[in-house]
């Protein structure tokens, strides 16, 4: 099953506004993937739609947020229904800072129906770190049955090891995502990455024309299957 789990869509302050719903679903199945996520800025509110428009072009969705902790660590949070995942979205908004929000600055952030008309737009600036730290936020994720996947480790910025450093030995993830796999043998070389982990590469879009690039198949070994097989 060819996989982008990692996208994002005109709720994302920092995507494209021409990331609506339809878009996303339309360019993804064109480029040949069989499942996606969106995956928004600490909120779901555009899973609705999508979940419409991957309907209408036949692919799957995995539900998804990529949460931003406390520590600023980005972590991907996948569930099996996009109800759950709203659910787990009011949770992160009552936890998000009211920061002084200037869309011109930052971008819009837009909610859009499934014909990617615009109802409305969100006040509260999406990507601020929650005040829930990373075993907080794993913690509410498993709680409500979902999976919880430690973001782009390898990145420079918002990654689990530009942060901490290094993997918690009381924080264990059965999956991981690279964004750039030739880096990964090195971090497990010398010990940075936990080699029990199964690895995920997607292409964190934030413009039409980046996703679902180099599509892979997904790993066998990753606990995600026991939310896609409920998709
Ligand atoms: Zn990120
Ligand atoms: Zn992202």
């Amino acid at each position: 099953m060819k996989y982008d789990l990692h996208i994002h869509s005109a709720l994302s302050p920092c995507a494209n506004d021409d990331m609506t719903p339809a878009n996303v679903a339309g360019m993804a199945k064109l480029a040949g993937a069989d499942i996606i996520a969106v995956t928004d800025h600490n909120s779901a509110l555009n899973l609705p739609a999508v979940k419409a428009a991957c309907d209408a072009y036949d692919l799957k969705l995995l539900p998804g947020i990529e949460v931003n902790t406390q520590e600023e660590i980005h972590v991907l949070c996948y569930f099996s229904t996009v109800d759950t995942a709203l659910k787990f979205s009011e949770l992160l908004y009552e936890h998000l800072p009211a920061f002084p929000y200037d869309e011109e600055i930052w971008g819009r952030q837009l909610v859009m129906d499934e014909n990617d008309e615009i109802l409305r737009t969100v006040p509260k600036l999406l990507t601020g770190a929650l005040d829930m730290d990373i075993y907080e936020v794993k913690a509410a994720c498993e709680a409500a049955g979902g999976i919880c996947v430690p973001a782009h480790i390898d990145a420079d910025s918002y990654s689990i090891l530009s942060v901490l450093g290094f993997f918690p030995d009381d924080i264990v993830f059965d999956t991981i995502e690279v964004k750039f796999p030739a880096r990964l043998d090195p971090l497990l070389q010398k010990g940075f990455v936990p080699r029990e982990c199964s690895v995920v590469t997607s292409s964190d879009a934030h413009q039409l024309d980046k996703i679902a690039e180099n599509l892979k198949e997904l790993p066998k070994d990753t606990s995600l299957w026991q939310l896609i097989d409920g998709v």
